[in-house]
């Protein structure tokens, strides 16, 4: 770890994990930088996503106190020289990190990074230093660590906004929301009259049934055990609902289509779900599976699991996009978020874990 000299140190607050399933602790800590290619955010609001709570959950009390949190927006405070395409002033939303450099990133495809495990989960740059090297704690989650007050992100991991839109809306757009949407839209590539179902209406399986009632899917039917999210689908464009708490899923989706379905997004991490997926599928039918769980190698009558990371999405293509969706009134992502102070990030976490909050949001400053 190289300690560079000469460098801006920056006091900042940011909620530190130091113990396995938290509580999380905000403290005032000091964040070097940025870097040549690095943009300092102050972070307006961020989001929490279900990455940041497994972490909290897995955390290995052997490895160092680390700063989470990967939705993050807020307003561009300071840009490294050789940055070009942001200025102190402008307002970004974040997304995940990538190299750059290697070969499918070099041909647009920033989620199939060679580096991507070390650029988001490395908890330092790609050249192994730590920006908060001097407070003893990890960051650069996601190329981000935004539960903080500040965050250094990269060109590559930020997309610029309109100052006109809510920074606190839009800061899911970066990991959940465009995860569910591209998984529908650029992994999968659904079209119209093609069936899906989705097991697990939360932020991502939401975004999900909003995207796929945009590309005409039908039916598309949502799977989950909790009666208020099953609610919400529906107004978001669930055509049908199966809570799998009182109703066997394959025989209620085989009633609904009178066969299988050509899509099923497997969001729960359960195993015994992804078995009533492959059961769900028809033939060609193709399973999405999430949270880095592997999936059957071959399965029988041209079926196939395929392994989503953030929906296939270029962040800088597709956020505006789903802007543009949310402004015309398509992509009502807002009904999922509920607010809290940075203060409340406890509460928040715990709420998101019983499910009573589909994607909380973290207001840290003022837009
Ligand atoms: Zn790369
Ligand atoms: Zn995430």
């Amino acid at each position: 770890m190289t300690q560079r000299s000469g460098v801006r140190v920056h006091k900042i607050r940011a909620a530190v994990l130091r113990n396995k399933g938290g509580p999380l602790k905000i403290e005032s800590l000091e964040l070097e930088g940025p870097c040549e290619d690095e943009v300092l955010v102050r972070i307006v609001a961020t989001g929490i996503c279900h990455t940041d709570i497994d972490y909290c959950d897995d955390w290995d009390a052997a490895a160092k106190p680390v700063v989470l949190g990967h939705e993050g927006a807020g307003v561009v405070e300071e840009v490294g020289r050789g940055v070009k395409g942001v200025k102190r002033g402008d307002h970004v939303v974040l997304s995940f990190q990538s190299c750059g450099q290697c070969g499918p990133c070099r041909s647009g495809q920033p989620t199939a990074c060679r580096r991507f495990y070390k650029a988001n989960f490395g908890f330092g740059r790609l050249d192994g230093s730590n920006a908060f090297q001097r407070s003893g704690v990890h960051g650069h989650f996601f190329g981000q660590s935004s539960f903080a007050t500040h965050s250094l992100a990269t060109e590559r991991n930020l997309v610029k906004v309109s100052r006109d839109l809510p920074l606190d809306i839009l800061s899911p757009l970066g990991c959940s929301i465009q995860t569910g949407a591209g998984t529908v839209m650029n992994s999968l590539g659904v079209s119209k009259g093609t069936s899906i179902a989705i097991f697990g209406t939360g932020a991502v399986g939401l975004a999900a049934v909003m995207a796929a009632r945009i590309v005409g899917a039908n039916p598309i039917i949502g799977v989950d055990r909790n009666p208020m999210r099953l609610e919400l689908a529906l107004e978001l464009g669930a055509t049908h609902v199966i809570d799998n708490r009182h109703a066997p899923v394959v025989s209620g989706i085989s009633d609904i289509t009178g066969s299988g379905v050509d899509y099923v997004l497997e969001i729960t991490g359960d195993p015994s779900m992804l078995q009533l997926a492959i059961n769900a599928l028809n033939p060609h039918g193709t399973v999405a599976l999430f949270t880095g769980e592997s999936g059957p190698d071959s399965l029988p009558g041209g079926r196939k699991a395929i392994s989503i990371v953030e929906g296939g999405a270029v962040p800088q293509l597709f956020i505006p996009k789903l802007i543009s969706l949310y402004q015309e009134g398509l992509f009502p992502f807002d009904r999922l978020v509920k607010f809290y102070g940075f203060s409340e990030i406890n509460r928040a976490i715990a709420d998101a874990k019983r499910g009573d909050t589909i994607k909380p949001v973290l207001r840290v400053s003022e837009q």
